[in-house]
């Protein structure tokens, strides 16, 4: 059921922080900087833009910008803020992520990721286009935060009308004060309820099993009326896993209560899924209100910690674990891990069951594992991802001098240092640390810099309407779908694309024939074929091509000759190459690691695998795998295996890139 306008207004003006607007305000306008804390769901994000541009805010011609750290926050926090101004998305409340710009001349309030806000600072240092910026989730501490958090403070003494409001769940709060000079703190009152925690008497083996039949029993031996339950999980997988089990369980206990009228019980549960490359119009079925017999059962990953308010919820079951991007400097690799979450996490996650009354969380872990085993707090991003990226861009910024920038927690030094031998080791930046020219191309483009260098470096080797292709296939989810139930019809209709020894050129063929067909939906559909990836590759591949157009970069196409494009890809690629080692065995080039080629590359299963390959992706689990791969010649390497001798020579010389 959609709310109405009057339930929504209704909504809004029970919310905590509507309660204390003018107190809020007030302090807002007395300083620069305010520090605003509040429980999840006391209207933070929904509310203070809005009361900023009540206030006027706007009316100097400048926006108010809100970032975030998770693009499917951004999304629909401006969805729900454009319902409550009850105006369409994209005009006077917009947001903007990266490959996606839904903002128009007339916006007032902008949502946005704050790498788009970063992104932004390099092109308008000043930020002239802003009067208020709202620094939401900022104790969630992504990277990207991390870094705007330090330009702030040197760009708040240049602009002195500039207001920044930094929003924070209750920890981390003190530090944000002190960073900027012990700013004021604004506590939002908010009234919580006692939330019972259930720790597990033993470590349990498989926690989606775990996670299946606690709320199997709560689901069957407690009233609907009692409220919802909540999930959490790691990430896509075993949150599918989670939501497909739950369905298929209750499908046989109803069965064998009910018999064939079994299916009229099933409608008293709704199973919801919510990860962020889930499509926008299904994880907007989260906020839905359902039926009073109707219970839902929400399974998500941490975006449900403090980003997403889902209310009604009762019941909250914790697996203990998420997933993180970890930086493994020695390695000079990052790779998704599934982490125990820290404690301040774990509680934030139990906090969601006492939104609306006394609530119960069941955290599938023990309590002897939380106290040994747990961080008190989360590691922030800037402290274990590769940075080559964020120093791409701080260099455009001109920040050349890192050890003086003010990090609210300065990265490790070796992360730093080998960051910036990766950018080194594509030439964006000189033997002195200072970006090239290349350098500054590669920084214009919203792409990791391998990307980015692979993408200039087409127009050498005339293949940019192939490399544009190529770089957009590979910044959507996987193009090709493979529904549990039909696998092998899947798999056979993916190597139907395949071209011979490249998963890259492959991803060219799909797109090519795509093309060739009209850009049909009907076409995908009948070839395993995600519509939605497609379209969304065309899109991004326009937004490249116009960042192509601005800096002068020569196009051309390669044709039927593919030799350029397999070339080419060993330019960005430097770093991801590999080396047959054994029977379908490869070793990473750089580390000696052992790599496996990935069952859904063209190359799997080939009984004479080429002798070097590059690879695009390195998947962690219990063996590492190497995906989206393409052969390529040893010569082409000769190369970049010359600058790997330089860098062990420069770390041995303990070279300091100006740090
Ligand atoms: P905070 O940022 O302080 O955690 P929010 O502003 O996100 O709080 O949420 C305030 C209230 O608005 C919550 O009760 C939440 O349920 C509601 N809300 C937020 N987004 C939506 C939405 N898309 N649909 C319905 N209700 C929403
Ligand atoms: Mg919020």
């Amino acid at each position: 059921k959609e709310q109405s306008f009057e339930e929504i207004q209704a909504v809004r003006r029970s919310l905590p922080a509507y309660k204390v607007r003018h107190d809020l305000m007030r302090h807002i306008r007395d300083n620069q900087i305010t520090v605003v804390i509040g429980e999840t769901g006391s209207g933070k994000t929904t509310q203070l833009a809005q009361f900023l541009y009540e206030d006027g805010f706007t009316a100097n011609g400048r926006m108010i910008g809100c970032t975030q750290p998770r693009r499917v926050a951004a999304v629909s926090v401006a969805e729900r803020v454009s319902k409550e101004m009850d105006t369409p998305i994209g005009v006077k409340v917009g947001y903007s992520i990266r490959f996606e710009d839904q903002t128009s001349d007339s916006t007032k309030i902008k949502f946005m990721t704050d790498g788009i806000l970063l992104r932004e600072a390099m092109i308008d240092p000043l930020l002239e286009k802003y009067s208020c910026i709202i620094m939401d989730e900022a104790h969630e501490r992504s990277l990207n935060t991390d870094v705007l958090l330090g330009i702030f403070k040197t760009l708040l003494a240049r602009r002195h009308d500039l207001k920044l409001v930094v929003t924070s769940a209750t920890m981390n709060a003190d530090k944000f004060s002190q960073f900027f000079g012990n700013a004021p703190q604004y506590f939002i009152p908010g009234k919580t309820f006692p939330v019972e925690i259930i720790y597990t008497n033993h470590p349990v083996p498989d926690y989606v099993e775990s996670a299946v039949q606690k709320a199997l029993d709560i689901h069957l031996s407690t009233p609907i009326s009692n409220g919802d339950i909540l999930i959490f999980m790691t990430g896509q997988e075993d949150i599918e896993a989670t939501c497909s089990t739950i369905i298929e369980r209750l499908t046989e206990i109803y069965t064998k209560k009910y018999g064939a009228n079994y299916e009229e019980q099933l409608a008293d549960v709704q199973v919801l899924p919510i990860y962020s490359s889930l499509p926008a119009d299904v994880q907007g079925r989260i906020f839905q209100r359902q039926e009073q017999n109707v219970r839902k059962i929400v399974v998500a990953t941490n975006i449900a910690e403090t980003s997403l308010t889902v209310d009604g919820i009762k019941y909250v079951i914790d697996c203990g674990y998420s997933k993180l991007k970890v930086y493994n400097p020695k390695i000079g690799l990052d790779s998704l891990r599934i982490t125990p979450i820290s404690l301040a996490n774990a509680n934030q996650r139990s906090g969601r069951a006492g939104r609306t009354g006394p609530g119960i969380a069941y955290r599938l872990f023990t309590h002897d594992s939380a106290m040994e085993d747990m961080y008190p707090q989360a590691i922030p991003e800037i402290q274990r991802t590769n940075l080559a990226n964020t120093l791409l861009q701080l260099k455009s910024l001109n920040i050349n001098n890192l050890s003086k920038f003010p990090f609210i927690d300065p990265p490790p030094s070796q992360n730093l240092m080998t960051s910036l031998y990766d950018l080194w080791a594509l030439e964006a930046l000189d033997n002195f640390g200072h970006l090239t020219k290349l350098g500054r191309l590669m920084g214009a483009f919203p792409l990791q810099p391998f990307l980015s260098r692979v993408l200039i470096s087409a127009s050498q080797y005339g293949c940019t309407e192939e490399m544009l292709t190529i770089v957009s296939m590979l910044s959507v989810p996987s193009v090709f779908y493979r529904p549990k139930e039909r696998e092998e019809e899947s798999d056979q209709a993916r190597s139907r694309f395949f071209i011979p020894e490249s998963d890259h050129l492959t991803l060219l063929n799909v797109y090519a024939q795509w093309k060739a067909n009209r850009y049909s939906a009907h076409w995908c559909n009948s070839r395993f074929l995600q519509f939605r990836s497609l379209q969304r590759a065309k899109d991004i591949r326009e937004q490249l091509l116009y960042v192509i157009r601005k800096l002068n970069l020569p196009m051309a196409s390669s044709g039927s000759d593919w030799a350029p494009i397999r070339k080419c890809l060993c330019t960005g690629y430097i770093q991801q190459t590999a080396k047959l080692s054994g029977l379908g065995k490869y070793v990473h080039l750089k580390t000696g690691m052992d790599l496996k080629v990935h069952p859904t590359s063209a190359l799997f299963g080939l009984g004479d695998l080429p002798a070097y390959v590059v690879y695009h992706e390195l998947l962690m689990t219990t063996k590492e795998y190497i995906n989206v791969v393409t052969a390529v010649d040893p010569l082409w390497l000769m190369e970049y295996s010359g600058i790997f001798y330089h860098i062990k020579r420069r770390k041995e010389q303990s070279y300091q890139f100006g740090l």
